[in-house]
């Protein structure tokens, strides 16, 4: 957690302008569309999205939607860096919610030390129609 408070200070100019245009969205963005709405802040190349984008998934600041390859800041500023993360991924009207469940992270590390694994990184995602769509 000290860890996580002080590389959040030492960000950089544009990793601070990656974050804040994720936090502004509140939804996932792929690299190109956060790349868009930088240009006018002198962004130039995807390399510079994806360098500042590391480093916020390094310091769990923000997440990557696998199957849609989308980037979505943390849900949660006391969010730790966990090597689990898990979404809800609304196939209608594509609301992505990040899941904190504690017993769902510590049911899956003991599922991978009895499958002989010592994971380094997971990442659930349920696909579905969220309560909203199912009673729309
Ligand atoms: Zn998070
Ligand atoms: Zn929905």
């Amino acid at each position: 957690m000290k860890q996580n408070l002080i590389s959040k200070n030492k960000l950089t100019k544009n990793q601070t302008l990656v974050l804040n245009v994720l936090l502004k969205a509140g939804l996932p963005l792929s690299a190109y569309s956060i790349l868009e709405k930088l240009r006018k802040h002198g962004f130039k190349a995807p390399l510079q999205v994806y360098r500042a984008l590391e480093k916020l998934i390094d310091t769990g600041q923000v997440h990557r939607i696998e199957s849609k390859n989308a980037f979505i800041a943390c849900e949660h500023s006391l969010c730790e860096i966990s090597q689990m993360t898990a979404f809800t991924i609304c196939q209608r009207c594509e609301k992505v919610s990040e899941v904190m469940d504690e017993e769902l992270s510590n049911y899956v590390n003991l599922r991978a030390e009895k499958l002989g694994i010592s994971t380094t990184k997971t990442n659930i995602e349920f696909h579905g129609l969220c309560n909203r769509c199912l009673s729309s």
